[in-house]
């Protein structure tokens, strides 16, 4: 069940909004690529790159790392590959939460053996308290604890995601 509203609509267009500033100067001299990890990052993606001040190239990667557990296995499954080729382009890799750190450090090393100029990651969400590996972020929206965390791209069961607030949220056994 849902059982508390942890970040309002109107918070993550702001949040959206001051990330997408740092990224339009970052982007001077660069040669973009945008790759979102399907499928949670698709409304992060849609908001940020329609506050861009340039145009940019828009791809997605789905990669799976979780079975039927809410762990990452570390070892990533490519399901959908991006269909640009990003040899000696700026890719910003967009994720819409960063928790354990395993399957954004598969992607980006899976990114790197293509030869980018440059690869940074931007993501919406970090659970820092939760991670198991280093990873550089380069652009954060916003910290949180650690809860499991629903809507605006986040999922339970591929439930939740159009839900325009960010929710917390618990099984039912844990909420009665
Ligand atoms: P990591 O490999 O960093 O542990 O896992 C990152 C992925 O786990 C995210 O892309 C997301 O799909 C999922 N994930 C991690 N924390 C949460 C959470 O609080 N809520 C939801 N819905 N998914 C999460």
């Amino acid at each position: 069940m849902l059982k508390e509203k942890v970040i309002s609509a109107e918070k993550i267009q702001k949040v959206i909004a001051t990330l997408a500033e740092e990224i339009n100067a970052d982007l001077e001299g660069r040669d973009p690529v945008f790759v979102g990890i399907l499928k949670g990052a698709v409304y992060f993606m849609t908001a940020l790159t329609l506050h861009l001040n340039r145009s940019v190239v828009v791809d997605f990667i789905q990669a799976s790392s979780y079975g039927a557990t809410t762990e990452s296995s570390g070892t990533v499954t490519l399901i959908k590959d991006v269909t640009v080729d990003i040899a000696g382009k700026d890719v910003y890799v967009i994720e819409d939460i960063v928790d354990t750190g395993l399957t954004l450090a598969d992607v980006v090393a899976l990114l790197r053996a293509r030869h980018p100029r440059s690869v940074q990651v931007v993501t919406l969400l970090s659970k820092s308290s939760r991670r198991k590996i280093e990873i550089p972020l380069d652009f954060v929206g916003l910290e949180i604890e650690d809860r499991f965390v629903v809507g605006f791209g986040l999922d339970f069961a591929e439930r939740f995601r159009n839900l325009r607030d960010i929710w917390e949220f618990v099984s039912d056994q844990e909420g009665a």
